[in-house]
């Protein structure tokens, strides 16, 4: 998705804005990071713009408070340049009512339905972080009838109707348990998009243990864009029901599906211990994944709300966490890992907020978060015909309002973190304040700007240069 700047409308720069603003200021999103040789990296947080410029020119336009006239001498292309990537905003532009804007024209977007299918909450390990599992909802369904499935591909197309695109997000409990469900699925799926001239796509998220050579022929024809396999370290911490170490067996199954299906690995931080990431990364490039991988990278595990084991996981401080992170992105990355280079520490989007996506869980009940799938008492509806919709499940989180917290008012991360993941602010508040978020986040942004910045170093740096142009972020993680 691309917009423009705040001279503009949301959909992109408006020339008759543009021409209109007399007095430019800095933008209030200019997130700076000083460079070498007195230059300085500027990620706009809201435009997604990277730009490297001198440090004179950061004092003559940027720093706080300054303002440009337009019919300025002598100013005029350095500043058109940061207008145009939304580092110079108008100066009677409020920003944060842009942002609130985009905001909710992104989440009532007609345009794309996206749909988290979760088939079963089944699962062959036993995380201690898990979400999912086996603490949820007592009696509740594992996997699908054939009945439930013809009621889930009936209420996707129905939902679908006039929109044109479709993602679907295959997830679990481990989605491979029901890979017959995926099949069945997405061979109703994909052919009725086609019909209708809407384009899919699916994804896929999994432990990565029953991803054999049959299950990845399976795959290759259910539309995956990529699977996402998870991997831990400590590796222990991905056992399987008897206890038995599943790490070699995960990478020596995504040794073949990598080369198959695009394939993203997502690395668990549980606890640091350096020889386990050594061991990790050794074993990848053994089987020659850093060539065949598209991704890596690194996430928090956060104690669940409700797990499988009574919350009783010990997760990693959050602090620490963007520590061990930023210094392991460069290590993998050093080892000649594709490290995921993006100056976001996190996924962007959040799917609970938007209105034309749902997730569905084994029980055909439909949610808003992947996090509440189980917890029947959250669900705001059905995919059984005729069933009443449960508003007050619903509209809290339509009418979720990302710019309501106070700490997050001067904050220049916030057009793309919104105040952290809402279920977190809704439903666990008080780890949200315990993890001591927004310094780490703030930090981590910075680290990856660093980086970003030294990736794109050219014998021309110095001069001010855009190294990625403007795309702006949505709130929330996912
Ligand atoms: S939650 Fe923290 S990091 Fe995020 S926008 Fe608010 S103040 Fe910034
Ligand atoms: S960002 Fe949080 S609320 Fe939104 S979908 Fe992800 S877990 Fe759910």
């Amino acid at each position: 998705m691309t917009g423009g700047g705040l001279g503009g409308s949301l959909k992109g720069p408006g020339k008759e804005t543009e021409s209109l603003a007399q007095v430019w200021v800095p933008s209030r999103f200019n997130l700076p990071v000083d460079l070498p040789r007195r230059r300085k990296a500027v990620l706009n947080t809201f435009t997604g713009a990277l730009v490297v410029l001198a440090a004179e020119t950061w004092r003559q336009h940027l720093a706080s408070r300054r303002q440009f006239r337009c019919d300025q001498a002598g100013a005029a292309e350095d500043a058109a340049l940061l207008q145009s990537q939304g580092l110079l905003v108008p100066q009677n532009v409020n920003e944060l009512d842009v942002v609130r804007l985009h905001y909710l024209s992104e989440n009532f977007s007609d345009s794309r339905l996206g749909v988290t299918v979760v088939p079963t909450l089944a699962c062959n390990l036993s995380c201690a972080y898990c979400f999912e599992g086996t603490a949820r909802t007592p009696g509740v369904v594992r996997a699908w009838t054939k009945r439930r499935e013809d009621q889930v591909v009936q209420h996707i197309a129905s939902a679908a109707s006039g929109k044109k695109a479709m993602d679907i997000c295959w997830s679990g409990g481990e989605p491979l348990l029901a890979i017959k469900t995926i099949s069945r699925v997405s061979s109703l799926l994909i052919p009725a998009c086609k019909q209708a001239g809407m384009s899919y796509s699916a994804t896929l998220l999994t432990n990565g243990t029953l991803l054999s050579r049959d299950v990845v022929g399976t795959l290759e024809k259910c539309g995956l864009s990529y699977i996402q396999v998870t991997v831990d370290v400590p590796a222990a911490e991905k056992r399987d029901r008897r206890g038995r170490d599943t790490a070699e067996a995960v990478l020596d199954n995504l040794a073949f599906a990598a080369r198959r299906i695009p394939t993203h690995l997502r690395i668990n931080l549980g606890r640091d211990e350096p020889a386990e990431f050594d061991r990790l990364y050794d074993a990848l490039i053994r089987r020659n994944l850093h060539q065949h991988l598209k991704r890596v990278h690194f996430a928090h595990v956060f104690v669940p709300e409700c797990g499988p084991r009574g919350c009783g996981f010990a997760a990693m401080p959050y602090p620490i966490y963007a520590q061990v992170s930023t210094r392991e992105r460069r290590r993998a990355k050093a080892s000649g890992l594709p490290v995921d280079d993006a100056c976001w520490p996190e996924e962007i989007g959040c799917r609970a907020t938007t209105r034309h996506s749902m997730v569905i869980g084994p029980d055909g009940l439909l949610y808003k978060c992947p996090h509440d799938v189980g917890l029947a008492e959250r669900s705001y509806g059905s995919v059984e015909t005729g069933t009443p919709t449960n508003l007050a499940n619903l509209v809290p989180w339509l009418m979720y309002d990302w710019l309501q917290y106070e700490r997050c008012a001067e904050c220049p991360a916030l057009p793309g973190c919104g105040g952290g993941c809402p279920h977190l602010q809704r439903f666990q508040p008080a780890q949200f304040d315990a993890m001591r978020y927004c310094e780490s986040f703030l930090q981590q942004l910075r680290d990856r700007i660093l980086d970003r910045a030294l990736d794109a170093e050219s014998p021309q740096s110095g001069v001010l240069r855009v190294i990625t142009g403007k795309a702006q972020p949505r709130g929330g993680r996912a």
